[in-house]
């Protein structure tokens, strides 16, 4: 669900204009919002903040879509941009013809990724083109091995991979699959690793998560292990709640997709570039991934652009079988844009220089305590994150099974709140997000802890008023 803002909440332009009814078939959006309710226009951004057209100010508190990680207004980003535009805006990377940034940032991605060593990067636009690309790199190299059954690919419930067809099939998250035939057949769901929802009575984490691989191994050998090709996980789940693995989860995992031969993808969509503290998920969760998709933080979301790190093991295999057929024949216009590498190639240059890790690492105890503060309230369920990255799930009495009724859009009445007080939270169902970029200040943190307690409060209150009547 989205926020859902009344009529008279924020958005008037102004100028006596209206955007009701406006001409985008918008992204998750419901037609009536569209049809009644004026969009929330954001018209510029400054550091941690963005201005709707009204100039009101508001802490992103998600940056963007977890995305922009250097906050709203770094010039080097721009001057990188522009610079660039200004030598060469477009050329391809098809054919063995290619451009400078394109191979720079090919290079400096694979220094980056320390968590195992890495072959090539494929260039895309997105997360989801990422995802899908995933897929068929994974047929392609089965097919080249000579296994033409091995093309199942498991993912997990909640995993959020994107919203193409096959990305939208790897998510776990029913509405993304409702009304659209989804998901295609070759895609199967395995547990949500999200311990204080689903452990049994009495179950250590560590129990929990050997619950979890017993249960994927046994998927796997229902469904054959000559059938399944690969696995996808994020390190840490985003769009889905923010949900944390639980103790030993990707060792025990890991042990299991090893056992079958099985491939594993980390969606590092999110967490890549220092989200989570760590450069990648995968190396806060000692994950050795043989796949691996980026986006997002990449380049600060100053430009489209994501891309898939493939291990010299199936880069070799992909490559010899391209020797065979005369071609790779995989690709988009945009793979390697040279204007959205150099964009990336600054983001990482700056990641560097001020030290992104220690700066998240130093800022996360601020942030996450100042948040877990606010666990004893009777609304909220868990309160839970790492790094830069946070998520509060709504429920009664503490319990996971007491989820308040969805028509009294509990989590969606905070949002709002947090709207009205100038800061913009992300709402998931019973979950509210949250991913501020880097370059916030303790005292911005302690205004989105601010924030977040006075609407709280109110929605509290709210949820007095609701149970009275
Ligand atoms: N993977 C993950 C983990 C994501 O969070 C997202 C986007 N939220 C995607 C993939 C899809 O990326 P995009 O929206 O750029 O297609």
């Amino acid at each position: 669900a989205s926020v859902q803002r009344d009529d008279n909440s924020t958005t008037d332009t102004g100028n006596g204009q209206s955007f009701k009814g406006h001409g985008m078939l918008a992204p998750f959006t419901p037609g009536w919002q569209i049809a009644d309710v004026n969009p929330l226009v954001i018209e510029k951004s400054e550091g941690t903040y963005v201005y709707d057209i009204n100039g009101k100010k508001y802490l992103d508190s998600l940056a963007g879509l977890w995305s922009t990680s250097l906050g709203g207004s770094e010039p080097r980003l721009v001057a990188a941009a522009t610079e660039q535009l200004k030598t060469l805006p477009f050329y391809h990377s098809f054919w063995n013809r290619t451009t400078k940034p394109s191979l720079e940032l090919a290079k400096e991605i694979l220094e980056i990724f320390t968590a195992r060593k890495m072959g090539k990067v494929f260039f895309t636009n997105s997360g989801s083109e990422a995802n899908d690309s995933q897929v068929k790199l994974v047929w392609y190299y089965n097919n080249a091995l000579g296994r033409p059954k091995k093309k199942k690919i498991i993912s997990r419930l909640k995993g959020y991979h994107g919203s193409t067809l096959v990305a939208a099939s790897l998510t776990g998250i029913p509405a993304l699959h409702q009304k659209f035939d989804l998901p295609v057949p070759f895609v199967l769901h395995t547990d949500c690793p999200h311990y204080w929802r689903y452990h049994l009575p009495g179950e250590t984490e560590e129990e929990f998560s050997s619950r979890l691989a017993n249960n994927l191994e046994k998927l796997i050998l229902k469904e054959g292990p000559e059938t399944i090709a690969a696995f996808i996980a994020e390190p840490v789940i985003g769009s889905g709640g923010v949900i944390l693995p639980p103790a030993t989860y990707f060792d025990k995992i890991q042990a299991v997709l090893k056992k079958y031969d099985v491939l594993f993808i980390a969606d590092e969509v999110i967490c890549g570039f220092g989200r989570l503290g760590t450069m990648f998920g995968c190396d806060k969760y000692n994950i050795k991934p043989d796949l691996v998709s980026v986006a997002k933080a990449l380049s600060s979301a100053y430009i489209p652009i994501g891309g898939v790190l493939v291990s010299p093991e199936v880069s070799d295999v992909i490559h010899s079988q391209s020797n065979k057929l005369g071609n790779f024949a995989h690709g988009f216009t945009y793979s390697g844009h040279p204007v959205a590498c150099a964009v990336a190639i600054e983001t990482l240059k700056i990641y560097k220089e001020r030290n992104i890790l220690e700066l998240v690492n130093n800022l996360s105890p601020r942030f996450q305590d100042g948040l877990k503060a606010y666990h004893n309230s009777p609304i909220i369920g868990e309160i839970r994150g790492t790094g830069l990255i946070s998520g509060t799930e709504f429920t009664d009495n503490k319990s996971p099974d007491n989820p308040f009724p969805p028509e009294w859009g509990v989590a969606a009445y905070f949002g709002e709140m947090c709207e009205k007080y100038g800061m913009l939270v992300r709402v998931s169902g019973d979950t509210i997000t949250m991913s501020p970029p880097f370059c916030v200040t303790p005292e911005e943190i302690d205004e989105i802890i601010s924030i977040y307690g006075k609407a709280l409060k109110d929605t509290e209150e709210r949820v007095k008023e609701l149970k009275s009547k």
